[in-house]
């Protein structure tokens, strides 16, 4: 059994539960209120865009993050490794990576490091309940040397973030979770190496990092199977970007607790809204292979019906609008639109996390 709740500052939480990127302090559209409605009981944050964007005396001022955005719930922050490399990567921002961390130049003769030290140290200022490590992502298209390289250099940085985090959390009784991050890609020894590795490092849980789907967009839940029976009782397993209600189902049953992902807020700003398959709420039932639909608010709809979008949702927009309201507010691209689909594809996450949990 792994771990099932997720204890934090304001309270606790029952996992599994899923945790909706607020990349840069903010989810799109929507503000801490309206998260809050949704009964969303936590969010993510993106260390490498906050390093980037957030007046350092914001935390010595308000003491952490949460504080900061006026959210109550749990936040997680991520290493922000995956989105550093993938932008190194797609030729975005110009850096290398190396032993001493991912290096960076921002311009002519500067030279910043964002190292395993220092994305602990931020994340500790930015005082979020659970702090993930830097990893080495393992490129998909990784030859098995290529693979093994990322796992080695994810070690090494495991350890030093564990000895940073030691460090700097010493004498304080109220820590908040490590998270150290499997890499390896497709290789299911590499996964398995790096698992047993991270466990005897010693973390509250473990992330499936990488890139886990192929070419059709599919994931390969063999690697998830080889973390999750490779990881003690106690532990929290965090599905890394794993947002497909689907995926979520599958994850869970594998033993998974944790997810984040920007799907359902992403989706919900380009009119695609998850509805299930049932009257209401009660009648849900995520065991059948077909829950939930996906309806789509698109420009040439209709806006003459008069029912709501979904029956089994209690959220701001199936309470109080109709379907060709929506439709309406999207045609004429209006932000409205926007962030009531957000609301409600946030509230169907946390009715499946709900029915997932019970
Ligand atoms: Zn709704």
């Amino acid at each position: 059994m792994k771990q099932k709740l997720f204890r934090y500052k304001n309270g606790e939480i029952s996992l599994p539960a899923f945790f909706p990127d607020a990349t840069r302090g903010v989810i799109k559209m929507l503000d801490f209120k309206d998260v809050e409605e949704t009964k969303t009981p936590g969010v993510l944050v993106n260390t490498f865009h906050l390093w980037q964007k957030l007046d350092k005396k914001v935390l010595e001022k308000y003491g952490n993050i949460g504080k900061f955005m006026s959210w109550e719930g749990a936040v997680i922050s991520d290493s922000g490794g995956f989105q550093i490399m993938s932008q190194i990567k797609k030729g975005i921002i110009k850096g290398k990576i190396k032993d001493e961390g991912v290096i960076l130049y921002p311009g002519k003769n500067k030279r910043l490091v964002f190292s395993p030290e220092e994305s602990i140290c931020f994340q500790i200022k930015l005082g979020t309940d659970m702090v993930i490590v830097l990893d080495d992502f393992t490129d998909p298209k990784s030859s098995y040397k290529e693979a093994k390289e990322s796992v080695e250099r994810t070690l090494l940085w495991a350890r030093r973030s564990k000895e940073e985090f030691e460090k700097l959390t010493k004498g304080r009784k109220e820590k908040p979770y490590l998270l150290g991050v499997v890499q390896g890609g497709e290789y299911l020894d590499l996964r398995k190496l790096c698992t047993k590795e991270l466990v005897k490092i010693g973390f509250d849980g473990l992330g499936w990092g990488g890139w886990p789907f192929d070419e059709k967009g599919k994931i390969n839940f063999a690697s998830a199977e080889v973390i999750s029976e490779n990881t003690p009782k106690g532990y929290f397993l965090h599905g890394l970007g794993i947002g497909k209600p689907e995926d979520i189902v599958k994850c869970v049953s594998l033993g998974f607790n944790i997810f984040d992902c920007v799907i359902p807020t992403r989706d919900g700003r380009h009119g695609r809204l998850f509805t299930f398959n049932a009257d209401s709420i009660n009648k849900i039932d995520i065991k059948k292979k077909n829950f939930y639909s996906v309806f789509t608010a698109d420009k040439d709809s209709n806006s003459l019906e008069d029912s709501p979008v979904s029956t089994s949702c209690d959220c701001l927009l199936c309470k109080k609008y109709s379907k060709g309201y929506l439709r309406h507010l999207f045609k004429i691209g209006d932000v409205t639109a926007m962030r009531l689909a957000s609301i409600h594809n946030l509230r169907f996450y946390s009715i499946l996390m709900e029915k997932l949990g019970t």
